[in-house]
This record gives structure tokens, sequence and C-alpha cells, in this order.
């Protein structure tokens, strides 16, 4: 990092901290060169930047404490986990957001502290709600009227008065991807407000004897670049929490999630808002509305999983076979794609490409960027602007941190791509690649 470090990388601001030139001019990782690591490792691979995820539990608490002084960010899992990623959030004293038993038994294993850990889903199974319950889940986050019976059995079963939040769904539009939208009416997530389903909850919690009533979560979906439906939400949350959960129904909320979403950068040049301004919106409009309808401050949990995952992750793969269609389009395919990041394919997710072994290479042309399993949408980026890649190089993805290998599948046979975190000038594989072996490690002949 000698005569180059005065240079900037192109798409800098996608990709993590510590992201750099090496001495040889390639992208390097805390001083690691991408051809080092493609050798030791393999591609694809995935490498997560520790420095950037400390950076970004760091941001989200520090901008959340300075404006509200009650409150909790908790790393929504399902962005991505295993069982070094969870101790390494957990150092930062975040707690979690877990969806399923998969992932309640990954952050078990890893010896977090189960009493940070949120539980939501839209339809969490008998088995999944007993297991959470034994243990010792910090909350079950009920999504429906439904849920209700089901948790407080297992809190019975299990001899426990297990804490609860409800979510509401509150009829805001986050203005993101339809797949991603989750605070609308017509979604499947949450009881709403507006047809007297989130009162009936309340009170059939209220009179559940085994669970005991905290607060109210919802969540808009994700990413959301505007700070308007957080704002809107809490006003309409708020409305609830003083005419309904009080006023009508004698019930304290002590704790208030509006869930995550944060955005990220992700090369289609929107700027999301910073952290600072996040909190500042929900803080001030809860605020207000506390003291406007006279209730207690709830304490504030906040929910952001791509936000702290998504720039800390860089995909790595070999170039592959070149494909012109004159006057159409040129492709270029890569040894991934759909398996580990269906993204694109399912919402047209956006990336950007940089050339991983010569990052300041003029741009000479246009091509589309594709995977190499058996779907014509098997694409990871379209019209990358790019130097003429050769046979063989390596080629970065940035802002991949997030939703791509906890989607992957092994589609094709592929192998899951290996994991490697690096930290401290040192690189260490936290996951290995798949091989046929574990591919086929569950049949029975
Ligand atoms: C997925 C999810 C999150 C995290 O969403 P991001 O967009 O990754 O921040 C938070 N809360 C709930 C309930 C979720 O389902």
């Amino acid at each position: 990092m000698t005569s180059s470090a005065a240079v900037t990388l192109p798409l800098s601001h996608l990709f993590p901290l510590s992201a750099g030139l090496s001495s040889e001019g390639r992208l390097a990782f805390d001083g690691i060169d991408v051809l080092d690591l493609a050798r030791e490792f393999g591609t694809p691979l995935y490498i997560y930047d520790a420095q950037t995820v400390r950076a970004q539990c760091a941001a989200f608490r520090s901008a959340f404490e300075t404006a509200y002084e009650d409150s909790f960010v908790v790393y929504g899992a399902k962005a991505f986990v295993n069982r070094p990623f969870a101790r390494l959030i957990a150092d930062q004293g975040l707690g979690f957001d877990a969806v399923s038993g998969g992932e309640i038994a990954v952050l078990r294993a890893s010896g977090v502290d189960m009493s940070t850990v949120y539980f939501h889903g839209n339809n969490k199974g008998a088995d999944e709600l007993e297991l959470a319950v034994e243990a010792g889940i910090g909350r079950i986050v009920i999504d429906n009227i439904d849920e209700i019976a089901k948790a407080d059995g297992a809190a019975a079963a299990a001899g426990r008065e297990q804490p609860v939040l409800l979510r509401i769904s509150p009829g805001i539009d986050g203005h993101t991807h339809e797949k991603t939208t989750t605070g609308i009416i017509d979604t499947k997530f949450g009881v709403p407000i507006a047809t007297g389903a989130a009162e009936a909850a309340v009170r059939a919690i209220l009179d559940a004897p085994h669970l005991r009533f905290r607060g109210l979560h919802m969540h808009l979906g994700s990413p959301i670049f505007e700070l308007g439906p957080y704002e809107l939400a809490i006003e309409v949350i708020s409305e609830f929490i003083a005419g309904v959960c009080r006023d009508r129904l004698g019930a304290e909320v002590q704790e208030l999630s509006p869930g995550g979403g944060f955005a990220i950068g992700q090369g289609d040049g929107r700027e999301p808002p910073a952290p600072e301004q996040y909190a500042k919106v929900i803080a001030g409009t809860l605020e207000r509305e506390a003291d406007r309808r006279g209730f207690p401050l709830p304490r504030l949990t906040i929910e952001p999983g791509r936000a702290i995952a998504a720039r800390a992750g860089v995909a790595l793969y070999t170039v592959g076979a070149r494909k012109d269609v004159p006057g159409v389009r040129t492709y270029v395919s890569v040894d991934g794609g759909m398996a580990d990041n269906i993204r694109p394919a399912m919402y047209e997710a956006r990336y950007e490409a940089l050339a991983a072994e010569r990052p300041l290479a003029a741009v000479e042309e246009t091509v589309t960027i594709s995977g190499k399993y058996c779907e014509s949408g098997d694409v990871l980026v379209r019209d990358a602007e790019l130097p003429v890649l050769r046979d063989g190089e390596l080629l970065a993805i940035p802002a991949s941190g997030a939703y791509q290998l906890s989607m992957a599948s092994n589609y094709n046979f592929a192998y899951r791509p290996a994991v490697v975190l690096v930290d401290g000038g040192e690189a260490r594989l936290i996951r290995r690649r798949e091989t046929a072996e574990d591919l086929m490690a569950l049949d029975i002949d």
C-alpha cells in the first residue's frame, strides 16, 4: 500500500472500509491482496471485513443512543449469520432478530445471550415456539392472532412467562420493491390496526396467562431510502398506543420497535440516509408523540440487518466465457451467479463490479455480468462498465454482504462459497466451501 495509497479506489463508497490497493495495484482488504485470497480460498469467495461490521454496529448504536437514551440495536440475522459472525456482532453489544428455529439454533450455538434475541415470523411452527421459549428467548414477536394461543401453550409447557411484542401492520408504504414492502395493509406480515385486529390481539395477549405483553413492533420493508415512512408509522402506532392500548385496554407499551429496513449505497446512485438521520426522525417523532399524547417513553429497539452486513461483504468471482451478440449485448460469465446471489433475478437488485486485479484500469465497454447457472435470468450486473475482462481474471462485486449467502442455494448442485473474515491484517476462513460430499451427505441409498 505504498505508492498507490493516495489513489482513491473506484466505488470506494460501496466497498468495505479496509478496501484499498495492494503494492501490486490490485484490490486489497486490510492490505491483503485479492489474488492471494483467491489462490488460498478459491472463487466464488465471500470476503467480510470485520472493521466495517464493527463500524456499522457502532454507528447505529451511537446514533440511536445519542438521539434516545433507552435504545437497543438488534441485528437482523437473516441478512447473514453463522457462528463466528454472530460472535462478532454480539461483541459489539447488539442483540439479534431470528426468524426461524434454524437461526435460533445457530445463535444459541454461538453462545450469544438468548435474552437479547427477538423471534419474528408470520408462521412460526409449534416446534419453533417451543425451542424459542426453552432457549430463553428475549421476545417472541407475535405476528397474528392464532399465534397467541400457540405461544402461550409453549410457555405453559416450559413453565415460563414469555415476554412478547405484537407486530402491527401500520398501513404505511415504505416505497420499496413490491416484494420487499411489508408495512402496507395487503401484506402477510403483522396485525392491522384499521380492521380492529390489532386491538383484539393485544386483548388476547393480556388474557394469555403465560405471556407478558411488553409492547409493539413494526417493520416497513427494505430498503427504505425515505425518512417519511418511519415518521408516519410512528405517528400511527402512537395513536394506537394512547388511544387503544392505554385508554381502552389499560396496557402499557414499554417497548416499541420500528423494525429495520435502513438502506445502503448499492450502486444505483441513490444516497441512503445516515444512521443519525434515521435516529433523529425516529426518536424525534416518538418523543413528540409521547409528549403530545402523554404516554411514557418506551424502550426503542431498532433492527438493522442489511445496513450492518451489506457493505462489509464483497463477492469475488473468476471471469470465464464471453459471448458477444453484435448490436445487442455482450455477456461475460463468472464462476458464480444466482446460486450465491439471487437478488438481481428476484427483485432487480442493482450492483456494480470492479476488475479486482486492476481496479484503476480505464472503462472500455459496457457488458452484462452473467452467472453460470441454467437460467436466462441468471444475471448479476446488467450494463456494467468495465475494462475488457480476460478469461481467468478476478471480478469483485461490492455491497454483497447481506441477503446473498443467506439466500444461497445449491441450484445446479452448486457448492456454496467459502467465507473469509478479514480482521487486523489477517484473513480467517469462517466457513469452508461446500464439497460434492456435502451435497450428497443427506442422501440415503
Ligand atoms: C428482515 C427484518 C429486519 C432487517 O431488515 P433489513 O432490511 O435487513 O434492515 C428487521 N426486522 C424484521 C422483523 C425483519 O423481518
